[in-house]
């Protein structure tokens, strides 16, 4: 973002998106089109809406690319690379239904009620165990069990920002967050990422660029460890500097972490919240345990807290007891860290499979990360393919994946896609690959 190609005091209320060009020669959109003018919001839902009855808020939802296609990508001849759906094969079932089994007798008339808005205590001492291990030293009482990150995502996103709002977000960010921002019709000013994640340098355009304009984002929304989609974790050497930029700019930080503990190595990044109590932070045990469950969390400043736990329990009273309860007798019971140790070990061999294929078939001109955790490779391919047209095609020769676009509220991605390790058999990624090669090169040759 270069000096003098700031945005026009007029940006917020103009109908198209405003184009700028960031340091690293990217167009970007500063406005994303796909947020209507607050303004026209009345219009726009009673068109969309046949009883025009619908809120305004409702026009920025979309449908994402991968629900859409989910009826046929999750057929059994499709290979789907598409989502991220954690493996569970190596949870010990068995073990886990006696816990249950002994929950109902033992606990049954609690795990079955009400609870506390903001999580069973035991639950939150634990939490802070495990985030003890990303060097967050926190106290339960500022910890809100929700259900699952994305409820925290959307309940910070509530809690936060009016129709308009600015927030920055990586580009590509997590669809889901995406979503939570336009459902509260907030605008999204992609940061980009390299090698490295988010570059403090173009943070600090971005923001000095707005602050020209009297625009003061809301917060910075960042996935540090085996970003999804991206697959990039950010330096250690960074960490400070964003926190920094982001301070002198009075902007908040919302610190999205469900992969941090899945390095592949084994390495655990010292936490943004490590390094900032102001930071909140959002969890999950998802991708640690069991996504069905439903139980993740925010860790929020004390003067957030009270306002998180309103927007909680107006969402839904209380998260589920009877998870929390599962949960804790879980992380009481199990080895849960060398079980993430056997989650890890398989998403690293299907990380293998999947890299060695792409090697193998993918047409020349393709690019692609090579993640040191979690469960995505991004992937970008050449000059000419469209990768949202492309998804029918490739479903076609069943094999789906997620279009780049859905991971920008600008419209930018439509050369990337994303590639989910954590799923399929080895065997089945690599003929997934194989299969999506076959799509590239006959797109290519068209
Ligand atoms: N944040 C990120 C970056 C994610 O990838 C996901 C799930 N894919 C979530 C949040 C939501 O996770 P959950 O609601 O299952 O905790």
């Amino acid at each position: 973002l270069a000096e003098g190609q700031g945005v026009p005091p007029s940006w917020l209320h103009s109908a198209g998106p405003i184009v700028f060009r960031p340091a690293s020669g990217r167009t970007q959109v500063l406005v994303p089109s796909a947020v209507p003018d607050p303004r026209d919001l009345g219009t726009a839902a009673a068109a969309a809406a046949p009883t025009g009855r619908f809120a305004a808020r409702t026009a920025g939802m979309t449908a994402s690319e991968i629900r859409a296609l989910f009826a046929v990508a999750s057929r059994p001849e499709v290979v789907s690379l598409a989502g991220g759906m954690p493996n569970l094969a190596a949870l010990p079932l068995d073990a886990l239904a006696s816990e249950v089994g002994e929950l109902v007798a033992a606990e049954g008339q609690t795990a079955l009620q009400y609870g506390s808005a903001q999580g069973t205590p035991a639950l939150r001492e634990q939490i802070c165990e495990v985030m003890r291990l990303e060097g967050i030293n926190a106290d339960p009482s500022d910890v809100v069990v929700t259900v699952g990150s994305q409820m925290a995502l959307d309940l910070i996103t509530r809690i936060y920002c009016d129709p308009g709002d600015v927030v920055l977000a990586e580009g590509p960010s997590y669809v889901g967050a995406l979503g939570s921002f336009a459902a509260y019709q907030a605008r999204v000013v992609h940061i980009e990422m390299d090698a490295h994640g988010l570059v403090p340098s173009l943070l600090r355009s971005a923001l000095e660029s707005l602050a020209r304009q009297g625009i003061t984002p809301k917060f910075l929304y960042t996935i540090p460890n085996f970003h999804n989609p991206a697959g990039v974790t950010l330096a250690v050497e960074r960490r400070p500097e964003i926190l920094e930029i982001c301070a002198s700019y009075g902007v908040a930080v919302v610190e999205d972490n469900p992969y941090g503990l899945l390095g592949f190595s084994g390495t655990i990044y010292p936490a943004l919240r490590s390094l900032d109590r102001d930071v909140v932070y959002l969890g999950s045990f998802s991708k640690t345990f069991a996504s069905g469950l439903r139980v993740g969390w925010a860790l929020v400043p004390p003067a957030v807290r009270d306002r998180l736990v309103l927007a909680a329990e107006s969402a839904t009273l209380c998260p589920p007891t009877f998870n929390q309860m599962i949960v804790s007798r879980y992380l009481q019971t199990q080895d849960w860290q060398s079980q993430i140790k056997t989650f890890t070990e398989a998403y690293r061999e299907r990380r293998d499979a999947m890299l060695s294929a792409l090697e193998t078939y993918l047409p020349p001109g393709c690019s692609w990360n090579v993640p040191d955790g979690g469960f995505y490779v991004w992937l970008t391919v050449p000059e000419g393919v469209d990768t949202k047209a492309m998804l029918p095609r490739a479903v076609t020769a069943r094999v789906a994946y997620a279009s780049g676009t859905g991971f920008y509220a600008d419209g930018y991605g439509s050369r990337q896609l994303r590639l989910s390790f954590c799923y399929p058999t080895p065997e089945r990624i690599t003929e997934g690959v194989r299969r999506l090669a076959g799509v590239l090169t006959a797109e290519l040759d068209v």
